[in-house]
């Protein structure tokens, strides 16, 4: 599946942006936020283009799971007990990178609801 070249995720897909990568197989690449809310925050994404969640289920849910499995696995390795599940879709709610991302947050208290 193609990668968008004007897409800042795809680009750290490819190594033309840095990034702290965590977790890497076939269909996900997780790397840690580069302006983190928890100390564990970490970026899980699908190694396609597609620009939000909805979309990458419709599109694949193989890959879709296999967000979900990097993150327990991550949250596992870190010894994280609770952790939160993140996906903004839409500028309204949040979502400023148009590139499917699960966020990972852990490693400290978090409040509900959120903002
Ligand atoms: P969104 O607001 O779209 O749900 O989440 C985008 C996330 O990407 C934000 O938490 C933001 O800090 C993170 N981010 C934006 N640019 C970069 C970057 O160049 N590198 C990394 N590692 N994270 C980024
Ligand atoms: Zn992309």
């Amino acid at each position: 599946m193609p990668l968008d070249l004007n897409c800042l995720f795809c680009k750290i897909i490819n190594g033309d942006i840095p990034a702290d990568i965590v977790f890497r197989n076939e269909n996900v690449v997780a790397f840690n936020d580069i302006s983190p809310q928890a100390p564990t925050h970490v970026l899980i994404i699908p190694t396609i283009h597609v620009e939000n969640a909805g979309a990458l289920a419709a599109l694949s849910p193989t890959i879709t799971a296999d967000l979900f499995t990097a993150a327990v696995q991550i949250a596992a390795e870190r010894g994280l007990t609770g952790y939160r599940h993140v996906f903004n879709t839409g500028a309204e709610a949040g979502q400023s990178v148009f590139h499917a991302h699960l966020h990972l947050l852990g490693g400290r208290s978090l409040a509900w609801p959120p903002g």
